[in-house]
């Protein structure tokens, strides 16, 4: 482990680098790794973690995990130096740059964590790869990265980025501009992309917001092949 730091009120980045000194393994962008610790008795615990950098001349990688139980615990415990098991690069949910020429991203939720890699791959690299992010959050306090996803948006015309909050209290979203309130729907989509059947659409987050959100941009007439969904359990 390099570093971590807090990224909102339970959700954190935390950057890890070969403790042996030899080149990481290659992913592609929205690829996930498997961690494991072994626990006092010899148990081992695994999880699986998506790879939130851009794999482009990366020494390492990050991670963006929510608190939740006991691995997201040790990790938020974990010092400069600590170690931990990786296995990876995993997943069929990649950004190819020969294939992909167009993207929209749906995350929810920690979901955000495979969508910035693939936004951090396409605007580091410099790819002519026009973005459309859909990042679905129940409350305002619980968008992560905000500050980086306007930033590129504000640089880059290529890129635009789009939030809805599920779960906000409806005096708190007064002064807001251009968020929705709702969960992802056809018309949402409709009004943000257009020529929907020209694109690529990738999406991540608990199993059952990735379904809703696969059913929507079906809605549009999209075909099962120009969607690639990834489900969180
Ligand atoms: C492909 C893939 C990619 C993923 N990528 C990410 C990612 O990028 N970021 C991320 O944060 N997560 C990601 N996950 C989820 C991740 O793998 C873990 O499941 C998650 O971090 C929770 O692990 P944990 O050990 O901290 O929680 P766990 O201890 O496994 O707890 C999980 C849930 O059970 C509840 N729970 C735990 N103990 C108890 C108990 N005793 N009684 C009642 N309830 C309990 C917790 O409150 C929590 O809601 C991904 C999963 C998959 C499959």
């Amino acid at each position: 482990m390099v570093e971590q730091k807090q990224e909102n009120l339970d959700v954190r980045s935390i950057n890890f680098e070969p403790a042996d000194g030899k080149p990481m393994f290659q992913f592609k962008p929205g690829q996930f790794a498997q961690l494991s610790r072994t626990l006092e008795g010899g148990a081992k615990e695994v999880r699986f973690y998506s790879l939130a950098s851009s794999p482009y001349n990366a020494k390492g990688f990050t991670l963006i995990y929510k608190l939740k139980g006991s691995f997201t615990n040790f990790m938020n415990a974990m010092k400069k130096g600590d170690k931990v098991e990786v296995m990876g690069p995993m997943g069929h949910l990649a950004f190819d740059e020969g294939i992909h020429r167009k993207v929209v991203l749906f995350a929810g939720g920690v979901g955000i964590a495979t969508m910035i890699s693939i936004v951090r791959y396409i605007i580091g690299r410099k790819l002519n790869v026009p973005i459309i992010l859909f990042y679905s959050s129940r409350t305002l306090d619980e968008i992560a990265l905000k500050n980086e996803l306007d930033g590129i948006a504000k640089k880059n015309r290529n890129f635009k980025v789009i939030y809805t909050v599920t779960r906000e209290d409806p005096e708190k979203l007064k002064g807001w501009k251009g968020i929705y309130s709702r969960r992802v729907d056809g018309q949402m989509l409709r009004e943000n992309i257009a020529k929907p059947d020209e694109w690529s659409y990738f999406v991540s987050g608990r199993t059952q917001m990735a379904v809703d959100m696969a059913n929507a941009i079906k809605v549009l007439g999209v075909g099962q092949d120009k969607i690639k969904v990834e489900g969180y359990g």
